[in-house]
């Protein structure tokens, strides 16, 4: 099993998150990280003491001192779901239940420390990203997998593409309106651009036109994964499949929340 990382931790005296990023520059800047140092918990349930590899001969981390530290319905407990067990759960739900899915996703994703600490000690049935992997009537922890986040915004690394996460983030929307033509009809369809920090993403919505205000800010989450990159730096995001085997986007994997 591949080391989970953290992007951000949790930091008790002050009772706010802290990302990784800030805490290199931290560590550049001071040599050392004892300010920190036994006070770095899990940013998802706030439990699980997290320690720091500062950046040697790879880049810098922060990792679980004991993953049983963390609570029972704490994404980071878990193994990541396989794409296909994904698509599968997904092809399962109907397009209500999908959307409550992502609507309780994004709900978790903007949780404070207060409400996190409030939630403690819940079934882990509580947490939309926690999937059961095979038989659901009887599912020991093992059959337990996660869909993984990952936030926008952010460098993306080497190994995270064609990988499967719900990306998340807070940021600006615009569409782009295609014509093409098939047996002489004319159609429409839709691109989605979303751009977060500096950094711009492009997501095929087919006939879906979402309707949306280019001035507002949103917060979003989509279930997909990383195809490339284009030569002017947009991310390209390809959304799950509808289902297994198929090339057709779910396109009911995306949600977005105006802020
Ligand atoms: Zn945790």
């Amino acid at each position: 099993m591949a080391t989970v990382t953290y992007q951000q931790f949790y930091y008790l005296p002050d009772d706010e998150f802290i990302e990784l990023e800030g805490l290199n520059a931290y560590f550049e800047h001071h040599k050392n990280y004892d300010l920190y140092k036994d006070e770095m918990y899990c940013p998802e349930c706030l439990q699980c003491k997290l320690e720091y590899t500062p950046e040697y001969s790879r880049k810098a981390y922060l990792s679980a001192k004991d993953v049983n530290q963390h609570d029972d319905a704490c994404s980071f407990k878990y193994e990541p779901a396989p794409t296909k067990t994904v698509t599968t759960y997904f092809q399962n739900l109907n397009p209500t239940q999908i959307e409550s899915k992502l609507d309780s996703m994004l709900n978790r994703l903007h949780r404070s420390p207060k409400q996190i600490q409030s939630d403690s000690g819940k079934l882990a049935s509580s947490n939309p990203f926690i999937i059961n992997d095979g038989d659901v009537d009887n599912s020991p922890l093992t059959h337990r997998k996660v869909l993984r986040q990952k936030k926008l915004g952010r460098t993306l690394r080497k190994e995270d593409q064609n990988q499967l996460f719900a990306f998340y983030g807070t940021g600006t929307l615009k569409i782009e309106e295609c014509e093409g033509e098939r047996e002489g009809r004319k159609y429409k369809y839709y691109y989605l651009y979303i751009t977060v920090n500096a950094t711009t993403y492009k997501v095929y919505r087919g006939k879906h036109h979402d309707q949306i205000e280019e001035e507002a800010l949103y917060n979003i989450v989509l279930i997909g994964y990383v195809e490339g990159v284009y030569t002017n730096g947009i991310v390209k995001i390809e959304l799950i499949k509808k289902e297994p085997g198929n090339s057709t986007p779910n396109q009911l994997a995306i949600k977005l929340r105006k802020v």
